[in-house]
């Protein structure tokens, strides 16, 4: 294959993937966007084999429908509830891709006995640079898979002087890449890489580990930024321009994400990333006065609240992981057709961190048929609450907390929420009392008008469609 045609069919390859960002920022145009990755995609695989020339292709294509075989057997077994773990565990197989990268490449300069030629700087700070963000990306990932799926708490690990000793890793991290550069000694310079991978596990094991609770979403999009750049740093040692620019697109978006996530939760992106030193920037809600002695909520039966539905000129409903947990977005479909047939103004309000995923569920909604016009980000629609006659909460928690607004010492003080309390009548569907995913308390279920219907949140609105 020419030089020519190699670069023409790498940029319909990386404009494909451009392409591919642009149209999954909209639901309306998501599934196109997927079709662009994949073609591009399919693209770069074809060219990738070509432009190594290997002999033994059957290994390749072995490898490729093994894999696929795979990925498309877990995909579809997968619940749209673990789809986060499965994330997690993904980035975690692109930051061992760059650590094996690496070390491959390590080894083929040793092999050909060009290890110590005097233009090979270059070449080995790739090398290294690429061992210690796939292994940050490896076992960060692997500590968020555990977090997401419960194995390990998810809340904050907290030690002293944490940050100190996330510098302290770096600092130790670059003196081992100075000797790995300047040392001629083959013994040497193993043992400085292989302790700089070590080094660079310990560092990454800390950083998510001291990240939890309702920081998390962060997490995962800081991982999907750093496994682009581990993807970006493997581009370069298999001088692979169109992994170069993939990585980039993956990292710079990823970390874009998680500036935004940072900043509609109020939270300062730095100190997130260096480790869940919350900023607290903290406004008291004058409007809210919470009765921490009473321990007293109010149930509801499902009478009732169909009752208080449809006399409410304006609902509007919430959704959050237990949503997912129940699969209530079919029921849920109906019921707001039939709301929508008595001349109800039904609307969605959907927190950025709701569910375990972000855009969870917006996923959730489009999969029932749900009309996206319905369905409103929390700015657009928290100044409503005053107005509206019934929320409905179903499996929401965390997201609806009045606690971040009111309590400084909340794990989530600062956290914008969806104002609910400020309507009429709040309607809480979940299972328990139990907590959300922050551990945490909720004052709202103990407000005057709270109240809870208890019960797997698609019984209930199946139950509540049936007297409707
Ligand atoms: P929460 O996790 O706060 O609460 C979910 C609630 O759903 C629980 O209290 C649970 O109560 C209820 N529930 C579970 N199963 C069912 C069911 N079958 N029927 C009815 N209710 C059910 O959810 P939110 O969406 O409000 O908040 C998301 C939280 O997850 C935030 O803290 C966020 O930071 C975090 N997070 C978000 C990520 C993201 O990217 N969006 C990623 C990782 C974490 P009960 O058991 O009593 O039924």
């Amino acid at each position: 294959m020419s030089d020519r045609s190699l670069i023409f069919t790498y940029t319909i390859s990386a404009i494909l993937f451009i392409l591919s960002i642009a149209n999954l920022s909209k639901q309306e145009t998501s599934r196109k966007g997927n079709l662009f990755a994949i073609i591009g995609m399919i693209i770069a695989i074809i060219i990738a084999i070509l432009k190594s020339k290997i002999n033994n292709i059957g290994y390749v294509i072995t490898a490729i429908i093994c894999g696929a075989i795979i990925g498309i057997n877990i995909s579809k077994k997968i619940d749209m509830t673990k789809m986060p773990q499965l994330i997690a565990i993904l980035h975690s197989f692109v930051g061992l891709t760059a650590v094996l990268v690496g070390f491959n490449n390590y080894l083929l300069l040793i092999y050909n006995n060009i290890i110590f030629n005097n233009n090979n700087n270059m070449q080995l700070v790739e090398i290294f640079i690429s061992i210690f963000i796939g292994s940050v990306t490896l076992i960060g990932s692997i500590i968020a898979f555990n977090k997401l799926s419960g194995f390990i708490q998810s809340k904050t690990f907290n030690i002293k002087y944490k940050n100190q000793i996330h510098i302290f890793l770096l600092l130790i991290s670059f003196i081992l890449m100075i000797i790995f550069l300047k040392i001629h000694n083959i013994k040497l310079q193993i043992l400085s890489l292989g302790l700089m991978f070590l080094v660079s596990l310990l560092f990454g094991f800390h950083l998510i580990m001291s990240i939890g609770g309702a920081d998390m979403p962060v997490v995962i999009s800081m991982l999907n930024s750093y496994s682009g750049w581990a993807a970006a740093s493997s581009g370069f040692m298999l001088t692979n321009d169109l992994l170069i620019i993939t990585g980039a697109l993956v990292g710079s978006s990823g970390a874009i994400l998680s500036y935004l996530m940072c900043k509609g939760m109020n939270r300062s992106f730095l100190n997130v990333l260096l480790g869940g030193g919350v900023k607290k920037n903290f406004e008291q809600n004058n409007d809210i006065i919470i009765n921490k002695n009473t321990q007293d909520y109010k149930n509801i039966s499902i009478g009732n609240t169909v009752e208080i539905l449809k006399s409410s000129n304006s609902v509007i409903i919430v959704p959050g992981y237990g949503l997912a947990v129940s699969q209530a977005q079919y029921p849920l479909s109906t019921m707001i057709k039939k709301l929508g047939s008595l001349h109800i103004n039904v609307r969605f309000a959907i927190h950025p961190v709701a569910g375990r995923l972000p855009g969870h569920m917006n996923v959730l909604l489009a999969e029932a048929n749900i009309p996206y016009n319905l369905v409103l980000e929390m700015e657009e629609i928290n100044k409503d609450f005053t107005d509206t006659d019934t929320v409905l909460i179903i499996g929401a928690n965390d997201t609806v907390n009045p606690s971040a607004q009111e309590d400084v010492d909340s794990p989530i003080s600062g956290m914008p929420i969806l104002e609910v309390w400020k309507a009429n009548n709040v309607i809480i569907l979940k299972r328990s009392m139990n907590k959300g995913y922050s551990g945490i308390t909720n004052p709202l279920f103990y407000k005057d008008n709270s109240y809870m219907l208890f019960g797997d949140a698609k019984d209930t609105i199946n139950k509540m469609l049936e007297i409707m």
